[in-house]
């Protein structure tokens, strides 16, 4: 990496459409069934990347700025980089390999750190707060942990943005925070941040051929240009200590897994008044209900 360059990282991952579930969605054993759901951008990391494209826009008139994404996942994670370029990064990197499976929230974001540090120099790491799959929120203040960084957590909107310090306003149960950090930083963005942009008509031509080799880039055919490639990053590439990797990394065991179906075994009528909505109240807290 250019170190006069500024260097922003989107860590994205590519989740199973948990918000559209059909009949078929979980298998007998509990688990997901993957192949019936269809695969789409974290809806938070879509939100990251607009962040990270709000910092660059902010700075592009000062320093060259880059804003690179790191997927982890199979080799089709590359539809990410992919509509990631199309939306307006520089470029992306899939981290792939048989051994980073069984990786629980500690496996996986020592494996994302080490894809970050190989990057070098780099002074802001977005991330999603939350995947829609596993749901933890654990993995961005995980990232920033291992790379010894300050973190800024729930970002909700981009207030301003200099070469020296980037203020963000933050959501908290009740109400807001405005903070500033210097750099580096990593910043987990909130489902209530923007909407991402829309794919740009001319990066779609750009870059809808740009591969990984395990796609199979395509073939280039005379007076084109060379199809660009998508770097994919084996666990050996991203130089870690292979015992924090996969299961032999993953303390967690999970013991079951249960399908639970909700449903009600009673209801009970009351009337629009304050003193019964109260007495309810009283009743839902003192059976731990809310
Ligand atoms: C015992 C165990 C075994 C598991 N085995 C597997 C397995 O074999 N294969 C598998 O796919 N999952 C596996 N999982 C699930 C996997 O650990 C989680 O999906 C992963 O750690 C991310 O956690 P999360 O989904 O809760 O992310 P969160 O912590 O909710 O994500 C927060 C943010 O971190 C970033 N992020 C998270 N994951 C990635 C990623 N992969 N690439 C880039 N950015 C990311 C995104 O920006 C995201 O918005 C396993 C989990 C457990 C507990």
């Amino acid at each position: 990496m250019n170190n006069k360059e500024f260097q922003i990282v989107v860590l994205a991952k590519q989740v199973p459409d948990t918000h559209n579930v059909g009949k078929d969605a979980m298998k007998d054993d509990g688990t997901i069934n993957r192949a019936a759901l269809p695969a789409i951008f974290n809806p938070d990391d879509l939100k990251a990347l607009e962040m990270a494209l709000s910092c660059k826009d902010a700075l592009k008139d000062i320093m060259p700025v880059k804003v690179t994404i790191i997927t982890m996942g199979p080799s089709r994670a590359a539809e990410i980089v992919r509509e990631s370029m199309f939306r307006g990064a520089d470029n992306g990197f899939v981290v792939s390999d048989k051994r980073f499976a069984g990786s629980d929230t500690l496996a996986t974001s020592y494996a994302l750190s080490a894809a970050v540090k190989k990057l070098g120099k780099v002074d802001i790491v977005f991330s999603g707060r939350q995947a829609i799959d596993g749901d933890t929120a654990q993995v961005g203040p995980q990232v920033a942990e291992k790379l010894e960084i300050p973190q800024i957590t729930y970002a909700e909107e981009l207030i301003s943005m200099t070469e020296n310090e980037i203020v963000i306003k933050r959501r908290l149960d009740r109400g807001v925070e405005t903070v500033k950090s210097a750099f580096p930083v990593l910043v987990t963005v909130h489902s209530n941040a923007n909407d991402c942009r829309p794919r740009h008509a001319k990066r779609v031509i750009m870059y809808k051929n740009a591969s990984t080799e395990s796609e199979g880039l395509q073939p280039i055919a005379k007076n084109q240009k060379p199809t660009i490639k998508i770097e994919e990053w084996n666990a050996d590439d991203i130089n870690p200590d292979f015992e924090r990797l996969g299961l032999s990394g993953s303390p967690t065991k999970v013991k079951s897994i249960e399908n639970v179906v909700l449903t009600s075994k009673e209801n009970k009528k009351i009337n629009n008044s304050e003193s019964e909505i109260n007495e309810l109240m009283k009743e839902l807290i003192s059976a731990h209900i809310i």
